[in-house]
């Protein structure tokens, strides 16, 4: 089983790498992440969040433990309207706080087979995603938050 970086872990502050081999590690690492992130309760996962700093993100759909995975994901879009959502993250247990995000965006990325898929996406899955994404770049949800609404104590004493 993978174990979940929690903060302040560095390697969630690192670029993570893009990816090359579509092969069968690959497949195994998407589906490790996804128990991973159905036994903590998440709906989205990134790769440094199980210390592999690589472009891959799983997100799961609300439909049980169905859950899509995106290698090399890439925002090529964001809507000018906004929505503001409380996240939270499985790096940072326990802190929960409101962050203001573009409403729809449009994603180009890869699947397990290597294959380039565009898809326009809204609603919660577009906030999960970029949320993902950001940690592919070593950017955190508390980096954007506007007000956190859980945890702030716990927050203070892990920035300590
Ligand atoms: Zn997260």
């Amino acid at each position: 089983m993978l174990k979940i970086a929690k903060y302040p872990d560095p390697i969630l502050r690192k670029t993570a790498k893009p990816i090359r081999d579509f092969n069968a590690a690959l497949e195994k690492l998407a589906e490790n992440m996804a128990r991973v992130m159905f036994a903590d309760d998440g709906i989205g996962l990134a790769g440094p969040q199980v210390s592999q700093s690589q472009r891959i993100i799983v997100v799961g759909d609300g439909r049980g433990d169905h859950y899509e995975v995106y290698v090399n994901p890439e925002v090529t879009f964001f809507s000018k309207d906004k929505t503001s959502t409380e996240e939270g993250c499985l790096s940072l247990p326990k802190i929960f706080g409101n962050v203001t995000r573009p409403k729809k965006i449009h994603l180009k990325y890869q699947d397990l087979e290597g294959n380039v898929i565009k898809e326009k996406i809204k609603g919660l899955k577009s906030v999960v995603i970029q949320h993902e994404v950001d940690h592919l770049d070593g950017i955190l949800f508390i980096d954007r938050v506007e007000k956190i609404t859980k945890g702030q104590d716990i927050l203070d004493s892990l920035k300590k």
